[in-house]
């Protein structure tokens, strides 16, 4: 069955007589609270779902709570007859005005169906209201697309597909038929971890391997950031708690996404980073970016220069690492670094990736191109897309294979077990931001939403996402990523 999709959040507009299977419809679909349905209404102003007396009073609370909700960019699923060109209309205008998709869904259930639904019903309509709704309802379907709405012909057919990112579904279906494989790391940003930091690491550590993420990269920062939680929240240093993790783990990557070159001279992370992959037996890589956080440099008395220093820095600690980490200890020379000798005891006994954070097109892009294993970009397809293209020119034109570089997004999904889930999480986390606003930024979905989303970006050669769960606060959390994984394995 081919996949028709309405986007969320959308106005959506019912066109069906009674029994046609409106109700139920929606039902499966949508949460209650974004079902306006006149029935319910007569039902709350009036003495019961059927007392028609009411109707006009129903009616009119009904556009209220229409207006109200696609004034704020909720999706809103308007369940009623839906056949009347006048309100349709006014409907189509009033989405129109909020910038949001209008949908009309058509319930063409075949007439006799209907009537028999009709009949086994406490209190049916009238046959002759029925026939009167069939009748319109034979000509609704020419006019609703005349009407200029995005049009539904076969409700049965339709999915729901959140609008931040569209053909989904499709890409869902296609991964469901021919799979593709990338993998997943567990970004900790968050440390909730209560009376007892150990056992809360190696709790979500468990999870995450259990959950089949190929790995834990922590953030590096020296006071948390403000995207992130209050400055008096816990961030651990991540070298150090990476240690602690190699001794609990066993098949898990670890490191650091990403730390700033301005924390500590290259060569000190070199053997941090070595001492790590050799304690965790060849699983460490090594996440690095220009940092750009002026507070926590001032605060921790570490200077911060301006930007073009750091970016040189960051190519500097680029090739001190590689020259750190390589066979033998005879001295290395460049451009830019110089070292008598590079005896650098324990090697590393992997060869530790390095994934250059941060998406400056000109230089940090560049950097990633010609002196990086790894690039990582965010996760939004619009942006990414754009990034992709400007790192791939950069490696063509360092005469590297675009296909070397390990392409990597850091992606902070709102994902819950359902559509309910998703509501609760959105509204809880949003703080300032509109809910319609932090689900987009946040890709709020269930795992399928994002089983879709994430074949989007493994077709565009993304090979690794970094899912940094902004409601990470225990392993269950880290749990719910275990039907996404599988979908990628
Ligand atoms: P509405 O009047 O258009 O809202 O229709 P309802 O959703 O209330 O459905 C009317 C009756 O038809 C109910 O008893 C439903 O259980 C039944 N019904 C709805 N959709 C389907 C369907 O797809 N298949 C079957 N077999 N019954 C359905
Ligand atoms: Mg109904």
């Amino acid at each position: 069955m081919p996949v028709v999709t309405v986007p969320d959040p959308a106005l959506v507009v019912l066109v069906g007589p009674s029994g046609s299977g409106k109700s139920t419809w929606a039902a499966a679909r949508y949460r209650q609270s974004e079902i306006v349905c006149s029935d319910r209404l007569r039902g709350v102003v009036g003495s019961g779902e059927q007392d028609l007396d009411a109707s006009a009073d129903a009616f009119a609370l009904l556009d209220q709570i229409v207006a109200a909700r696609v004034r704020r960019g909720l999706n809103t699923v308007v369940d009623t007859l839906g056949l009347d060109p006048e309100r349709r209309r006014a409907q189509l205008e009033l989405a129109r005005r909020e910038g949001l998709p209008a949908v009309a869904v058509l319930f063409g259930t075949d007439a006799a169906e209907c009537r028999r639904r009709n009949r086994s019903r406490d209190r049916p309509v009238p046959a002759a209201a029925l026939d009167r709704q069939l009748r319109r309802m034979a000509d609704a379907a020419s006019q609703v697309a005349a009407e200029g709405w995005l049009v539904v012909e076969h409700a049965d057919e339709a999915a729901v597909e959140p609008s931040h990112t569209s053909g989904s579904q499709a890409a869902a279906a296609r991964q469901r038929s021919r799979p593709a494989r990338m993998s997943f790391v567990l970004q900790i940003s968050r440390f909730a971890w209560g009376e007892d930091p150990a056992a809360w690491l190696a709790a979500i550590a468990a999870a995450a391997a259990e959950a089949g993420l190929d790995g834990i990269a922590l953030m590096d920062h020296l006071i948390q950031i403000p995207q992130v939680g209050r400055a008096w929240e816990a961030i651990p240093e991540p070298w150090v708690t990476l240690g602690m993790l190699a001794g609990v783990t066993s098949g898990l990557s670890l490191g650091t996404l990403v730390s700033p070159v301005s924390f500590r001279p290259p060569g000190v992370l070199a053997k941090a980073v070595a001492t790590l992959d050799v304690l965790s037996g060849g699983r460490a890589f090594c996440g690095l970016g220009a940092g750009w956080w002026e507070r926590e440099h001032a605060g921790f008395g570490l200077p911060f220069p301006p930007a073009s220093q750091r970016l040189d820095q960051l190519e500097a600690a680029i090739e001190t690492l590689r020259a750190l980490w390589r066979q033998g200890t005879r001295a290395y020379s460049s451009e830019r670094v110089s070292l008598p000798e590079t005896t650098c005891y324990p090697r590393p006994v992997s060869a530790v990736p390095i994934i250059v954070g941060g998406s400056g097109e000109r230089r940090t892009l560049r950097i990633a191109a010609t002196l990086g294993d790894g690039c990582n970009l965010p996760a939004s397809l619009d942006t990414l897309d754009r990034k992709l293209a400007v790192v791939r020119a950069h490696c063509e034109q360092a005469g590297r294979d675009p296909a070397d570089l390990l392409i990597t997004v850091l992606d902070a999904p709102v994902l819950g077990a359902d559509r309910d889930q998703v509501a609760t999480t959105v509204e809880r986390l949003r703080r300032r931001l509109s809910a319609a606003a932090y689900a987009r930024l946040h890709h709020a979905g269930t795992a399928a939403d994002h089983i879709g989303r994430y074949r989007l970006l493994a077709q565009r050669g993304v090979g690794t996402v970094f899912v940094s769960l902004p409601d990470l606060s225990g392993p269950d959390d880290v749990l719910r990523l275990a039907k996404v994984t599988a979908a990628f394995a």
